[in-house]
């Protein structure tokens, strides 16, 4: 079974290393990979097929990562308000009622 390919969020997806140098486009590169087994760069999804390795690349996304799930929020609320600090617990609780949280 191949294993899932771990993801990497950036701000801004990197230009890809191979269409920069080959054909000096600026192309998104979606995977950091070894490149035809040598070094480390940013590969577009062309080139990632071409001469990345799935094996140990990693994908690069610049969506916003998803929201911690409830559980781990709701053991940073409690951690913040056992350390007195109101503020970031309601930062944490947002719109909600802290009686959800409790
Ligand atoms: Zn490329």
């Amino acid at each position: 079974m191949p294993r899932t390919m771990r993801t990497r969020h950036v701000t801004k997806l990197p230009d890809c290393i191979l269409c920069q140098m080959r054909q000096n486009v600026s192309v998104p590169a979606r995977f950091d990979s070894t490149i035809n087994g040598g070094s480390w760069g940013f590969l577009c999804d062309g080139h990632m097929a071409a001469a990345g390795n799935m094996a140990i690349a990693c994908r690069l996304s610049d969506e916003p990562e998803p929201e911690p799930c409830l559980k781990e929020r709701r053991s940073e609320i409690m951690e913040a308000i056992s350390s007195g600090d109101f503020d970031l617990a309601e930062d944490l609780i947002g719109d909600g009622d802290i009686s959800e949280w409790l």
